[in-house]
Parts: structure tokens; C-alpha cells; sequence
């Protein structure tokens, strides 16, 4: 039993947990993740159904501290209302005995912020059976922030892999309200890169065309985390799973979380903490590219430019057309490319790159575009998409199938075909009925109102609508089928 083991360190370590006092570092640049309000969750002691381990019994259960380092003034970003900052930093409640004395070997931990934002936590009630995953910003950032906000999560892994502990496990953190209570928070640094965060993307357009890449190849590079996050956070989950049963599906991500409008982790590659993809869920936004981070296997000259071998391992998103990227272990990106063909488990393009200038530590990602389909989403895991919050520039053209009529004859609600959700319609998405198979004619009544609708109900590939401007009998409508409906981008 892995268990014993845990112990036999623990009282080896057991002594170290006197030593969190590490002085806060100030001023670091705000770039602002979750804002996941407190949990109104009374104080009190610990179930026993948390994390009490033999381990754990070991150490003594942490007395409140207050760090009254250098202060700051917490500054709210342009609104009228102040924050609530942390009252000099704590107190410190986290018990990092614990998490020290019960940790995997393997893994290393910088425990330098433990306990900073425990303001932003609660004693937790219920057993950890599940992990969310974040887009955020680095440890020492989010630490800085959150002494300013009323969110926190329990890790962060930089970029760089290093792997941040802020609050201890045995604690609910404010970080995926109102799922906090049986969950632990870990937040991937995004890269500081187009003026935007995940939650907030840059204008995606614009940002692409300012650099010659495409809108979705703005979303892999600003979010994905690194190949060094996806290794460190790798260790980090096997590692909480050694303290907590996760459930099966228990690994999932901020915009999965009931009624929340965070849409992070964006190009989140699932497969590689061995959970579904799941894109699709509350705020999800599935029709987004996921950035699989890969590693060139092979390469040869090819007209002064260079030819090149990937490993799409078992991913079955890449496909011909996909873009991607070359970039050395600082994250610096050599290259952009086009996948010109796929074979099983590689993939292949030729980067404007001449062969003497490639070097062999060069890392690849490819975007597997927006547009497809997840493979896990069928018909009975339709997603309710929401709001449609972003822009309605791009318009798809689907047919009427069928309609039922009100009042009057009037046509009430239309049957659509080719504008499902599939085709990246929203839920709530409007459109227009146009005249004949083609053209820019709309179709309008007697009195020159267009007859226009708005989604009542969308699944794959059919929807249903509801007329809100114009009366047309069944007769005026004629032989017009041609719907255009708004969707996303
Ligand atoms: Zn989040």
C-alpha cells in the first residue's frame, strides 16, 4: 500500500513545516483569471472524511499566524467598488506538514507563497473528489492578486513547470463557486503574448492578421499551456490522487463548472491528463482549437526549405490543413506550419525554415481547428452553448424542413436543417428566411417586415425557431426554403 510509504516520509519531514514564513513578494502585474465569489461556508473543524491521514496525525494542526510583511494597497480596476484585501496576509490556516509530510516522491513543490491567500478559503466540509483545471497567470501573480480578490486556487504551474502551492488541500479555495466544496484548483500560466488572457481574448481577427497567423492559432499559442506544464502538471495529479479518491470524469475544467461564464482552459489538450474532452459544457467553448504539443521525429531538406516529421501520437484531432508551430525550450516561436499530410500517428509539413537553421530541440504544436466536431460529442451530449456572447459575423446558410402555423394562418415556428450546433449556431442565435435557393433577398409581409426568428431549441445539425418579426401565411412563403442563421466564429 502506497499509503505506508507516505507515512514513513512524513515522519522524516514532519519537522519542516515551521519554516512557510517566506516574506510576500509585491507589485507584480495584474492579469486577472477567475473571479469565483466566496462560499458563504461557516468555520469549523475538519470531517473526518478529509484528508485525515496516519500522516496527517503526525502533524500538529496548524495555529493561525498572521504575516504582517510589507503591505499593499489593493486597487480595483477602474469600478467603484474597493476590494477586500487580505488582512495582512492571512492568517496562514493551511497546514503544510501535511502537504509536505504526504507528497510523492518525484514532485517538488515551491511552497514560498503557502498559506499568503488562505483569506481566500475555507475549512472544507466534504472529501476531494475532483480536480478543476484553470487558465490563469504565474504563482507568484495569482499570490500577488488574490491578496486583492476573493479567489484562489489551490496550485499554479508555471510555465516553466515549476509548480506553486497557495493553499492547503485540506481547505476549500474560492476558485470554481459553487463547486469548490469537493474540488482542488490548479491554475496554468498562460503565455504573456497578444494583450489578452483566456477569459478575455484578444480581438481574434485583428491579433491574427497583425501577425500573419489565423484567429484560432491566437487561441493555441496565448492559452496552451507548455510542454513543460502538461509534464509537471501530469506529476501534480498523480500525486494529489495518491491523498484523494478522484471520481471517473473528476478531472475537468473551469468552463464545465454549473452557470459559469468562464470559459478556461481554452486549447486545452485533454487526452494528456487522461481525461474526455469535454468542450462543450456551460460556458466550453467547443468549437475552439485544442494545441496538441508534440516533437519533431524526423527531418529532411526540402528546397531551401525544411521537411518535417511529427509525432500526432494517438490524437485523432490533427488533420490535413491544421496550422502549428516550431518553438525552442523558451517558448520562442521559429516557424509556423501547414499539416500537409497524416499517416496514423504522424503528421507532416514543410516549414520555411532552411534545414542548416533547424535545430533538434525545436518542440512542435499543431491546432487542430476550430469547427470540428469534438469526438466524444454526439447527439445525446448536445451542449447548451448559451449566450452567444461573442461576435455574430459569421452567418450559415441552412433550409426550412417543416413549420407550424398560429393565428391566422401565420407561420408560428420553423423546423431547420444544416444550422445545428455542429455548425457553431447558438442557442439563442436570430436569423432571416431569404427568397429562392439563392441570393441576398430577404423575405418580407405585407407591410414590408422581414420575417425573422429566434432559436427556441438546437441540436446537431436541426433547429427549431420561433418567429419574432413579420406574418407570412404558408402561401406568401411559397417556394422560399433558404434560412441564414447568425453563429460564431
Ligand atoms: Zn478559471
Amino acid at each position: 500500500m502506497r499509503r505506508s510509504l507516505i507515512i514513513t516520509s512524513s515522519l522524516a519531514l514532519a519537522g519542516v513545516g515551521a519554516a512557510l514564513l517566506q516574506p510576500p513578494r509585491i507589485g507584480l502585474q495584474p492579469m486577472r483569471e477567475a473571479t469565483a465569489a466566496p462560499q458563504s461556508q461557516p468555520q469549523g473543524t475538519l470531517s473526518a472524511a478529509m484528508v485525515a491521514t496516519t500522516a496527517a496525525a503526525a502533524c500538529a494542526k496548524p495555529k493561525a499566524v498572521k504575516l504582517a510583511d510589507a503591505w499593499r494597497t489593493c486597487e480595483w480596476d477602474g469600478k467603484s467598488k474597493k476590494p477586500v484585501a487580505c488582512a495582512k496576509y492571512g492568517p496562514v490556516l493551511s497546514d503544510r506538514c501535511t502537504a509536505e509530510a504526504t507528497r510523492s516522491k518525484g514532485i517538488t513543490i515551491d511552497y514560498d507563497h503557502f498559506g499568503e491567500v488562505d483569506c481566500r478559503s475555507n475549512d472544507r466540509k466534504d472529501a476531494v473528489t475532483r480536480i478543476v483545471i484553470h487558465n490563469g497567470d504565474s504563482g507568484d501573480n495569482n499570490n500577488e492578486n488574490w491578496k486583492c480578490r476573493p479567489s484562489a486556487a489551490h496550485y499554479t504551474v508555471d510555465r516553466d513547470g515549476t509548480i506553486h502551492q497557495h493553499i492547503g488541500e485540506e481547505r476549500t479555495a474560492w476558485h470554481a463557486v459553487p463547486e469548490n466544496h469537493d474540488t482542488i484548483g490548479i491554475e496554468l500560466e498562460i503565455k504573456r503574448k497578444y494583450g489578452g488572457t483566456c477569459n478575455s481574448l484578444p480581438n481574434l481577427s485583428k491579433t491574427a492578421a497583425k501577425y500573419g497567423i489565423q484567429p484560432e492559432d491566437v487561441v493555441a499559442d496565448l492559452c496552451a499551456p507548455s510542454h513543460r506544464q502538461y509534464e509537471a502538471l501530469a506529476k501534480l495529479i498523480a500525486d494529489i490522487k495518491t491523498r484523494h479518491t478522484i471520481a471517473d470524469d473528476g478531472i475537468f475544467g473551469h468552463c464545465e463548472v454549473q452557470g459559469t461564464d468562464h470559459g478556461d482552459p481554452k486549447a486545452f489538450d485533454w487526452a494528456r491528463v487522461g481525461a474526455r474532452q469535454r468542450k462543450a459544457i456551460n460556458a466550453c467553448e467547443w468549437y475552439l482549437p485544442v494545441a496538441v504539443r508534440t516533437t519533431v521525429v524526423g527531418m529532411m531538406p526540402k528546397s531551401g526549405k525544411t521537411w518535417i516529421e511529427l509525432d500526432a501520437g494517438s490524437s485523432s484531432q490533427v488533420e490535413v490543413g491544421d496550422h502549428g508551430w516550431l518553438e525552442n525550450a523558451n517558448e520562442e516561436t521559429a516557424a509556423w506550419f501547414v499539416i500537409t499530410d497524416v499517416e496514423a500517428d504522424k503528421a507532416f509539413a514543410i516549414v520555411a525554415l532552411p534545414f542548416s537553421q533547424m535545430s533538434d530541440n525545436l518542440a512542435a504544436t499543431i491546432v487542430a481547428k476550430p469547427g470540428n466536431t469534438p469526438p466524444a460529442l454526439g447527439a445525446a451530449t448536445k451542449p447548451a452553448l448559451g449566450s452567444c456572447e461573442t461576435d455574430y459575423t459569421y452567418h450559415k446558410t441552412g433550409t426550412i424542413k417543416s413549420w407550424t402555423t398560429g393565428a391566422g394562418g401565420a407561420i408560428a415556428t420553423l423546423t431547420l436543417d444544416g444550422v445545428g450546433w455542429k455548425h457553431r449556431v447558438c442557442d439563442d442565435a436570430t436569423g432571416l428566411v431569404y427568397l429562392g435557393a439563392s441570393g441576398d433577398t430577404y423575405v418580407t409581409d405585407a407591410a414590408g417586415s422581414k420575417l425573422r426568428f429566434r432559436m427556441t431549441k438546437v441540436d446537431e445539425t436541426t433547429a427549431v425557431a420561433q418567429v419574432i418579426e413579420g406574418s407570412l401565411t404558408e402561401k406568401e412563403l411559397g417556394a422560399n426554403r433558404r434560412v441564414v442563421v447568425r453563429a460564431k466564429k
